[in-house]
């Protein structure tokens, strides 16, 4: 007699998540762990049974870039993630962690000047140490996560607010805090050079970091310094600089190119094969629609942020300033640019009453209406609304989307923001737009390999032992979805839509979607690096 199963997933085609044909095969589920069955085979009986007839059955979707840092903590059933098939999303990324933070003012602080990027919702800050934030997921979720630590974590601790060199001390004391991190259960370093504090750090700075997550088996996750040397190259150089000197890993994320690069996607995808033919084990990510998002004060200039978000709010409140930044935004040609320019940012998540009708509309409308100097409007309504605006932009050309996916070393990520009314559709349509237009109706590559660049390639990115696979005894993550249908319904003009075809969704071995319906469960959990 076999023992009872939980659930049989039957009838279905299975793609393992390894890149291999797709073959049929019933997947059981026991104990929140699944077995393959052979067809063949005389299943156990099992208390729930999934006819995925016509179907494919994969492991859950790993999504290497998310903002769900503190939103999945307000809003637990994740519906945007969840209903495309993600089962475990990484967060802390773009180094804006919301842990380690031994001082709570500290945490509240950062809370509040990426309040327009991972939101400020009404919880509870009540942790300080990685192994406390984690705690504060484990069967309170949707889906599995997994925390990378951000160097302005690390710098606000060591060196401060500030934009000042890491002493040899500051820089023991940020080792010291990453490497309790990562025993905790941290899967590496993130740094996002765009953002202040973090984006102080230097070179070296980062390779030293970089170097102490390796040294614990994790690996460096990096949003480039966008600002470095040509704007174009170099930015990605650096990034596999830090992974050389650190002798770490070194993962590119929200790799991709744009139309104002002074050159084309191929030599950024060959700084990637060079570093991989010199030995180096460097790997990327990309998500697959053309608009980018972000937080507002990313247009101020990032000594405007420097000392935290109060003294930020001093310098956007002072004309000499604004002043200054008129000159430097005047000098980058960003003022008055035409398509792409200030005008098109599509501003998002007002709280003010009197604000709520710019929601969902470009500055260049806001401008229009009230009047004004540019930098003016933009410094008056980020104090506003206390810095918490969003913004969605052009970002990846649609051709270059394409050449990134395909790439041998491609992963996705989402870098899914949950903001506003209008987000990028990316937060609602990621996984369901590669699996139906590039992999159904363009053919830009096979299911099996789109699948493994969601699942397995990810999985090995973070050393997750137990996920991105079916077989035998892993962890039931899985998606059964149908390929036929697949797509996403989210756009620019109308993102938040769930995508159709995405029918069964089983986390840690609960489903959480039910033909296509969110069943309320809650049996995600935060994984521990090395342990999971
Ligand atoms: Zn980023």
């Amino acid at each position: 007699m076999k023992a009872a199963a939980d659930i049989l997933i039957s009838g279905g085609t299975i793609v393992d998540g390894t890149g291999a044909p797709g073959r049929p095969g019933n997947v059981s589920i026991h104990d929140e762990r699944l077995r393959l069955v052979a067809p063949g085979e005389d299943g156990p009986t099992a208390s729930r049974r999934i006819d995925a007839t016509g179907m494919v059955v994969a492991p859950g979707f790993i999504d290497l870039h998310s903002h769900s840092g503190l939103m999945i903590l307000h809003e637990p059933r994740h519906e945007p993630k969840v209903r495309q098939g993600v089962t475990t999303e990484v967060i802390g990324v773009d180094g804006n962690s919301y842990a380690p933070f031994s001082s709570n003012d500290d945490l509240l602080a950062f809370v509040h000047l990426n309040a327009g990027l991972d939101g400020r919702p009404p919880i509870a800050f009540d942790w300080d140490t990685v192994a406390s934030y984690l705690t504060r997921f484990d069967r309170q979720v949707s889906v599995n996560i997994a925390v990378l630590v951000g160097n302005s974590a690390l710098r606000i601790a060591a060196v401060g607010w500030d934009d000042r060199p890491a002493e040899p001390r500051a820089l023991a004391r940020q080792r010291a805090l990453l490497r309790e991190a990562m025993e905790q259960g941290a899967f590496g370093l993130s740094s996002g050079l765009d953002y202040p504090p973090g984006s102080y750090a230097t070179t070296d700075e980062l390779a030293q970091l970089a170097r102490q997550a390796a040294s614990q088996g994790g690996f460096y996750h990096s949003h480039v310094r966008y600002t470095l040397g040509d704007r174009y190259l170099d930015p990605f150089r650096e990034a596999i600089e830090i992974g050389r000197r650190g002798e770490a890993p070194a993962h590119i994320t929200h790799f991709y190119h744009r139309l104002t690069f002074p050159g084309g996607p191929e030599p950024m995808l060959q700084l990637v094969d060079d570093a991989r033919a010199e030995g180096l084990d460097v790997t990327f990510d990309a998500y697959p629609y053309e608009w980018a998002s972000t937080r507002l004060l990313i247009l101020t200039p990032m000594w405007v942020q420097a000392g935290g978000p109060l003294r930020t709010k001093e310098r956007l409140a002072d004309t000499s300033v604004r002043d200054r930044v008129r000159k430097e935004l005047k000098a980058r040609g960003q003022l008055f640019a035409g398509a792409g320019g200030l005008r098109d940012v599509r501003l998002g998540a007002f709280t003010r009453p009197d604000n709520l009708r710019w929601e969902a509309r470009t500055f260049g409308e806001l401008l229009d209406e009230v009047g004004g100097d540019p930098v003016d409007v933009l410094c008056d309504l980020l104090l506003d609304e206390d810095l918490g605006v969003s913004e969605v932009t052009p970002g990846p050309h649609t051709d270059g989307i394409r050449r990134f996916l395909r790439h041998p070393i491609g992963m996705v990520g989402t870098d899914s923001t949950f903001l506003g009314a209008k987000p990028s559709p990316r937060t609602y349509g990621s996984y369901p737009r590669i699996l139906g237009q590039f992999v159904r109706e363009e053919a830009l590559l096979s299911l099996e390999e789109a699948i493994r660049r969601m699942t397995s390639a990810p999985a090995d990115r973070l050393g997750l032992r137990e996920r991105g696979r079916l077989a035998d005894g892993l962890a039931a993550d899985i998606v059964v979805f149908d390929p036929a249908r697949v797509r996403a319904n989210a756009t620019y003009e109308e993102p938040r839509q769930f995508p159709t075809g995405i029918e069964w969704v089983i986390v840690n071995g609960s489903i959480v979607v039910e033909q296509g319906r969110h069943t309320g469960a809650l049996p995600g959990r935060s994984l521990r690096h090395g342990r999971d």
